[in-house]
């Protein structure tokens, strides 16, 4: 990362007998029996935390779990994750019972050397996400005290950099900050994916909703060589071309600016031109491949064809750089899995003759992992999927841009 200091400034710094905030990104699905289905969060956050309580300093954690409604809900709690960080440190993780209540006040004061405390949900205080600054301010302030006299702060929650969240960005201007070892590694990567890109640079993207991507397609179609577009999102260029596409997911408010983007970069954007139609939205629902030009009335696609897949399969493998975000269809129903399956593995086989490339997304990250496709086929799975786009598009994320101040 450029011009921003980093966790190994402040290792040199010495951090033996200090206190340091670490805001983390520990958001990860949960099963209804409050399993962690999928911990890839927890790991790739643990380096930076092991670091500093291996250098002397008591560590606090902070991170979110889910979407409380801004007050203490057991279905949210980090509980599970405590247990799973401490597993993958080798270490006790202690819980606080609350965020800066007397429980984590009474634990921070504890800590001594090595230790490391999760604070409860910094979504069950509703100025976390406070619109109010003052309100925010105040709650960053709270946070910061448990730190001390000599306290620091570590951002390196990346899935959460582009939100304005006070332990994610008010609290950076209460303590000395450094970006942690995952946000520096996160942002060295999509530094690569916008300066001196390695051509010929493709960019796949697929998921549900296009109104959500076309800030990323608009900003990223006039600097790539292909835009090969998969998923639900594909139906609305579809339907943009004068295509009937059923009952598929369609934004009709969007199709205009779809039209638009076909006009304009035409020439890079690959589409669909079979699909796999279903009946119903349901993992056992009739399944049939059709051309795109003849999606039947009343039939869904949700899945990209077989024809589809080797089309995109071939623009990939001559690829230098490649940024994937968005599965290709329904994964999660084994019926609908084999496009997003093979254009990751087309990815993976890119990656194996040289090329540089990137997963974003949760949904795009989870399918690398179910569909059992090696991690390490791929040069990095990003942990922040809506974090990572919006700095493709070019916009300021807060959580980076207050660590340069
Ligand atoms: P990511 O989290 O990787 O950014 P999104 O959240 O945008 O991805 O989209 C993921 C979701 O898109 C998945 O749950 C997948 O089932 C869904 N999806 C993919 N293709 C289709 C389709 N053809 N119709 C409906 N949903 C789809
Ligand atoms: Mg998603």
């Amino acid at each position: 990362m450029t011009s921003v200091p980093t966790l190994a400034d402040l290792l040199n710094e010495g951090v033996a007998g200090r206190i340091v905030l670490v805001r983390s990104d520990l958001n990860v699905p949960l099963d209804d029996d409050g399993n962690i289905t999928d911990p890839g969060r927890i790991i790739a956050s643990a380096p930076t935390i092991k670091a500093l309580a291996e250098a002397g300093a008591g560590v606090i954690v902070t991170a979110h779990l889910g979407r409380p409604k801004g007050e203490p809900d057991p279905k949210f709690s980090l509980a599970p994750v405590a247990v799973r960080l401490g597993e993958e440190l080798g270490r006790n993780v202690q819980l606080a019972g609350d965020v800066v209540g007397t429980d984590a006040l009474a634990r921070a004061e504890g800590l001594t050397d090595g230790d490391v405390l999760l604070l409860e949900n910094v979504r069950f205080d509703p100025r976390e996400t406070s619109k109010d600054d003052a309100e925010r301010a105040k709650f960053a302030a709270a946070l910061a005290d448990l730190t001390g006299m000599n306290g620091a702060f570590v951002s390196d929650g990346f899935g959460v950099v582009h939100r304005k969240q006070a332990s994610v960005y008010d609290v950076a201007k209460l303590l000395p900050h450094y970006a942690g070892g995952l946000v520096a590694a996160e942002v060295d990567v999509l530094e690569r994916l916008t300066t001196d890109t390695a051509r010929p640079y493709a960019v796949v993207l697929g998921g549900s909703k296009v109104s959500d991507k076309l800030g990323v397609i608009e900003a990223l179609a006039p600097k790539v060589d292909t835009l090969v577009i998969g998923g639900g999102m594909a139906f609305t260029f579809l339907a943009a071309q004068g295509l009937q596409v059923g009952s598929s997911l369609l934004q009709e408010d969007q199709i205009d600016v779809c039209k638009d983007l076909l006009e304009r970069f035409g020439d890079v954007i690959h589409l669909p031109v079979d699909v796999v139609v279903a009946d119903k939205f349901a993992a056992d629902a009739e399944a049939k491949t059709v051309a795109a030009e003849e999606i039947p009335e009343g039939w869904m696609g949700l899945d990209i064809g077989p024809e589809s897949v080797k089309r995109f399969a071939a623009v990939l493998s001559g690829a230098k750089t490649i940024f994937w975000n968005g599965p290709s269809g329904v994964f999660e129903f084994e019926k609908f899995a084999a496009g997003t399956k093979g254009v990751a593995e087309a990815i993976v086989q890119a990656t194996a003759s040289g090329a540089f490339s990137v997963v974003g997304g949760g949904d795009s990250a989870a399918a690398v992992r179910l569909l059992g496709l090696p991690e390490d086929g791929f040069s990095h799975i990003s942990t922040g999927g809506g974090a990572s786009l919006e700095y493709l598009e070019g916009k300021e994320l807060p959580g980076l841009a207050v660590l340069s101040s």
